[in-house]
C-alpha cells in the first residue's frame, strides 16, 4: 500500500448560523481520519494581509496536511464538498468558500502565490488561473474568493517562525447566546505559563483577547508557543458553555510575517502590509476624534501616517514625535478617500534617531525678563512692555530635552493585529515544521 500526500486548502467557509473556517476544518480532520488520513501536520491555520478590507472578520484560511492510500485521494474533495454543502445549509450571501486540493511536494508557484497574499491584494482572477494551469482540484462558491486563501494556506508551510492556537469549539446551535468565559481564570492561567503563551490578555486595561464577539461557534483561543503549552493552558479555563470539540492549529499569528518588505514611499500602494522608514517632517497633530497625524519622507515622496486613538500609550508616544527625527513604521496602507489621502495606518514604531535641533524663541528683554517681539524684518526686537529696542538682536536657542527613547513600540495586545509580533515574541522564533504530532491535538 503506497501513501500520497495530500494539501488540502479551505478559506472563507461562513454559514449563516456562524460558522467559521477553523470550525468546518475540525469537523473535516475527524471525517477524514475515518477515511483512512494519517497527519502529517496540525492543522494550519494562515492570516493573510490584515489591511483587506473584505477580510474583516480575520477568518484565517486553514491547509489540512495528510497521507492517504493512493486508491482514497479521489475521495477527499467529494467528500469535503459533502460535508461542506451540510455545514452551509443555504446560500449565502456573503460567503465565497473555497477549497483546493494538492498532492505530492506542494507546487513552487503557491508559495510566491502565499508570499503575496500576506502584503499585497491579490485578484481572484489570478487565483484562478493558477488553479486552471496547475489543474488543481476545487470547490468554488460564490465569487471564487475563497480560492485566494486556499492556495495561501497551502503555500505557506510555516517552514520558519509560527506559533499555536488552541481553539475550543460551542454547539453550533448554540452560537447566539453568551460564552461566560471567566475572566479571573484566564488571568490565572496567563500568570501560570508566562512567555510560552501570548496576546492572550490586555494587562493595562484587564480584558482578555481569547473571546471572540461574533455569533460563531469558538468559545476561545488560546495562543502560544508549542502544543503542549496550548493545550495544558486550556485546562485553566472556565467558560460557562461546554466545549463541545477543541483542536490545535499551527499558525502564522504572532510572527510579523506580513511586514517583510521594506518599501519606498514612492512606490507605496493601497492596501499594502509594509516597512517604510523615513525622517519626521511635521510635527505631529492630534486630530477630531484623538487620532495622531504625522508626515514622513524618505526622499522619494512625502506620506501622511496615522496612529488611532484606541491605541492608547502607543499613540501618546506618537504624539510627541517631532520634525527631525528618524522612524521606521509598520503600516498598512489606506487608499485615499473623499475625505483624505492615501493614509500609513502605523501598527509599530521604531524610533533610530530623534533629532536634537534646538527650538528658535525670541531673545528676552533684559529689563522685564519678558520675551521681545519682533521688531519688524531684519530690524531686530522689542519689548512691548517698556519699550526697549534692540535692532541687533538675533533669536535664541533653546535645547530640547525629549521626552522619548531611541527603539521599538507597539499598541497594546488589544489593538495588535492576529499577525503583529508582539512584545513577549521580540526575539523567540520557532522553526521548522515538526516531525511528530503530540497524542492528542483535537477531541471531537
Ligand atoms: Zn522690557
Amino acid at each position: 500500500m503506497t501513501l500520497t500526500a495530500v494539501h488540502l486548502g479551505m478559506d472563507d467557509i461562513d454559514s449563516p448560523r456562524g460558522g467559521c473556517t477553523t470550525h468546518f476544518a475540525s469537523l473535516l480532520v475527524e471525517d477524514l481520519t475515518q477515511l483512512g488520513a494519517r497527519w502529517l501536520d496540525y492543522p494550519n491555520l494562515i492570516r493573510l494581509n490584515p489591511n483587506i478590507p473584505y477580510r474583516t472578520r480575520g477568518n484565517g484560511a486553514v491547509t489540512l496536511r495528510f497521507e492517504i492510500k493512493d486508491s482514497a485521494v479521489d475521495k477527499v474533495l467529494p467528500r469535503s464538498n459533502l460535508l461542506l454543502k451540510e455545514y452551509l445549509k443555504e446560500d449565502y450571501p456573503n460567503t465565497n468558500p473555497g477549497m483546493v486540493i494538492t498532492t505530492g511536494d506542494v507546487p513552487v508557484d503557491l508559495l510566491g502565490f502565499a508570499k503575496l497574499a500576506l502584503w499585497r491584494t491579490v485578484p481572484v482572477a489570478l487565483a484562478r488561473r493558477l488553479v486552471a494551469r496547475l489543474a488543481l482540484p476545487h470547490i468554488v462558491v460564490g465569487n471564487g474568493r475563497g480560492l485566494i486563501g486556499a492556495l495561501s494556506a497551502i503555500g505557506n508551510q510555516l517552514r520558519q517562525d509560527h506559533t499555536y492556537e488552541y481553539i475550543a469549539y460551542r454547539s453550533i446551535e448554540l452560537t447566539s447566546r453568551a460564552r461566560g468565559v471567566d475572566v479571573d481564570s484566564v488571568f490565572r492561567m496567563n500568570q501560570k505559563f508566562g512567555n510560552r503563551l501570548f496576546s492572550n490578555v490586555d494587562v493595562s486595561t484587564r480584558k482578555i483577547l481569547i473571546e471572540p464577539h461574533g455569533p460563531d461557534p469558538v468559545i476561545y483561543g488560546i495562543r502560544g508557543e508549542t502544543p503542549l503549552d496550548v493545550i495544558k493552558a486550556a485546562d485553566s479555563i472556565q467558560s460557562s458553555q461546554d466545549k463541545e470539540r477543541w483542536m490545535v492549529f499551527r499558525t502564522n499569528q504572532g510572527t510579523g510575517e506580513h511586514l517583510r518588505h521594506r518599501v519606498r514611499l514612492s512606490d507605496i500602494r493601497p492596501y499594502m502590509a509594509a516597512v517604510v522608514e523615513g525622517e519626521v517632517t511635521t510635527k505631529s497633530k492630534i486630530i477630531e476624534g484623538g487620532h495622531v497625524i504625522f508626515r514622513i519622507t524618505d526622499g522619494s515622496a512625502i506620506a501622511e501616517c496615522a496612529v488611532y486613538e484606541p491605541t492608547g500609550d502607543f499613540r501618546e508616544i506618537a504624539t510627541m514625535l517631532t520634525e527631525g527625527d528618524k522612524v521606521s513604521l509598520d503600516v498598512g496602507v489606506r487608499p485615499a478617500s473623499r475625505m483624505h489621502g492615501l493614509t500609513l495606518n502605523v501598527e509599530g514604531l521604531e524610533i533610530l534617531q530623534l533629532t536634537d535641533k534646538p527650538i528658535l524663541a525670541n531673545p528676552i528683554c533684559p529689563h522685564c525678563l519678558k520675551r521681545m517681539k519682533s521688531a519688524g524684518k531684519e530690524k531686530g526686537f522689542k519689548c512691548i512692555r517698556c519699550g526697549f529696542k534692540d535692532p541687533q538682536a538675533k533669536k535664541i536657542e533653546i535645547p530640547v530635552e525629549r521626552q522619548l527613547k531611541v527603539g521599538r513600540y507597539l499598541p497594546p495586545p488589544r489593538a495588535q493585529r492576529h499577525l503583529t509580533r508582539p512584545k513577549d515574541r521580540m526575539n523567540r522564533m520557532n522553526n521548522g515544521i515538526p516531525n511528530n504530532l503530540v497524542g492528542k491535538w483535537y477531541e471531537p
